[in-house]
């Protein structure tokens, strides 16, 4: 059995004076909540904050994103080991807003994927399809694409303890969330690509997420499916109610 997981996506929000009053409020909301794995994604400059908020409670603390290469010459980048130093254990890869904002493409999105795990982080690669790629019928194809090259180089062993999210473009932040259904259809071909890929028991594994617009109202309808192991929550995590709502949902 796959134990769910709940990671907030906070992208570009919340100061350190913020991410500590976020704390206050969420933390003492799910102290008992157990079965399912919480992981908060702060900006870089909250992270030191955030670990040692913390620090004793069983949330995990994720970046957003993380450079490919080894500490040098790299003006603006965040490297693997500065991120496990600053106490994160995940780290999220390859976002839309990164593919589509920032020209991350495919290969980079791999080789930051294969660095991360290099430090021992636990990947979250995001995958999806634009509005007009699902329009044109390429839904799959795209998250073929950007699974395997996402995945390039790991073993079966390291795919199996990566996280993936299935995030359709168009559902991020748009308050029009994928049709359940339809999302457990399309997290089921994705594991049948990592089934054939890497093999059966390394997609038995793998813990592959639903992201887009996910709300308290919404995210037991993913959960019921058979396929999706959590949710990647953008907007509805900056709020420590609706987070820690969601949160409950998802045992
Ligand atoms: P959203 O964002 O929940 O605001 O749609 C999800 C994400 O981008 O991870």
């Amino acid at each position: 059995m796959r134990t769910p997981v709940i990671a907030a996506n906070w992208k570009m929000n919340k100061t350190q004076a913020a991410a500590r009053q976020f704390l206050a409020d969420f933390l003492p909301r799910v102290a008992g909540l157990e079965g399912v794995e919480l992981i908060i994604c702060p900006p870089f400059t909250a992270l030191a904050a955030v670990a040692e908020g913390l620090r004793g409670s069983r949330v995990g603390l994720g970046a957003q994103n993380m450079s490919e290469k080894d500490p040098g010459a790299y003006t603006g980048e965040v490297a693997g080991e500065m991120l496990v130093e600053a106490g994160c254990r995940y780290v999220i890869l390859g976002h839309s807003e990164r593919r589509h904002i920032y020209g991350e493409t495919d290969q980079l999105v791999g080789a930051k994927v294969r660095t991360a795990v290099r430090h021992g982080l636990i990947p979250i690669l995001c995958i999806g399809e634009t509005l007009e790629e699902r329009e044109a019928g390429k839904t799959d194809a795209v998250n073929r694409r950007q699974l395997l090259a996402g995945l390039e180089g790991l073993t079966a062993g390291e795919v199996a303890g990566a996280i993936i999210a299935y995030e359709p473009v168009w559902a991020i932040g748009t308050g029009k969330n994928c049709d359940p259904g339809e999302a457990q259809r399309t997290i089921a071909a994705v594991r049948a690509m990592v089934a054939e890929a890497f093999g059966a028991d390394a997609a038995a594994r793998v813990r592959i997420q639903y992201g887009g617009s996910v709300k308290p109202g919404n995210i037991g309808s993913y959960m019921a499916q058979p396929d999706i192991d959590g949710a990647l929550v953008g907007g509805a995590s900056l709020d420590p109610a609706s987070f820690a709502e969601i949160c409950a949902a998802a045992r």
